[in-house]
């Protein structure tokens, strides 16, 4: 491999360092827990943090190496268990650059609890897309979990997992962070509220300029053939 190959991938593997760092700071994984993922462009390979990832801890040489069909190109520590939802977003989503699995707790509990979170913010249709609706239960480290995923997320970029905790996806890796953090921000917002006994959401008729803010700049779905 040419010494050009290896700075290219340099930066691959910073960036899934740089998010694995980032989503263990702010509390929404913790040891060998979630999954970090950076598309390779026009290669249909990509770099995702490894199995029994250790967050604090972990460097470039821990980030590992994969085409879409699984194949692992990397030597050295074996991949998440959980590409595979990784690889269904890609597919499906050829404007997505990163993919974000957490076990943040507040969404989990909410996916428990089988709730989805409604409009609570306008940010949420911003940086999301909408509300964070929730795919049914579906064993990790299977292709259903990523159909799972997609259906629910819909044109938005995140879901919840039941039992499961959360998906995120980006244009790129910040966005993908973006994402990932703020579903645990409404979801926790969201909690406290039900505690309270009310939730106030957002009119469904003042949110059309939101929605073309994502459109614009956050959007990662396909456009659909009716549009
Ligand atoms: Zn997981």
């Amino acid at each position: 491999m040419s010494q050009e190959n290896l700075d290219e991938f340099k930066e691959h593997k910073e960036q899934v360092v740089a998010g694995a760092k980032a989503i263990y700071n702010m509390g929404l994984v913790q040891f060998g827990e979630g999954n970090v993922s950076v598309r390779v462009k026009k290669a249909d390979e990509f770099f995702i943090t490894p199995s029994q990832n250790d967050y604090a801890r972990m460097t470039v040489d821990d980030v590992v190496h994969l085409k879409m069909d699984g194949t692992q190109i990397s030597q050295g520590k074996p991949t998440s268990s959980e590409y595979k939802l990784h690889v269904a977003i890609y597919r499906a989503r050829p404007k997505v650059n990163c993919v974000i699995h957490t076990h943040s707790p507040y969404a989990s509990m909410l996916g428990l609890a089988l709730k989805e979170i409604p409009v609570i913010f306008e940010e949420m249709v911003i940086f999301l897309g909408g509300p964070v609706r929730r795919a049914p239960y579906t064993q990790s480290g299977t292709d259903d979990l990523g159909r799972a995923a997609l259906e629910a997320m819909g044109d938005t970029n995140t879901c919840l997992l039941t039992n499961h905790a959360v998906v995120a996806c980006g244009r790129d890796l910040d966005k993908a962070v973006k994402a990932a953090s703020l579903v645990e921000k409404m979801a926790m917002i969201y909690w406290g509220a039900l505690q309270a006994g009310h939730v106030e959401t957002v009119p469904d008729d003042k949110i059309d300029k939101f929605k073309d803010m994502f459109k614009g700049l956050f959007s990662t779905a396909p456009r659909k053939k009716a549009d």
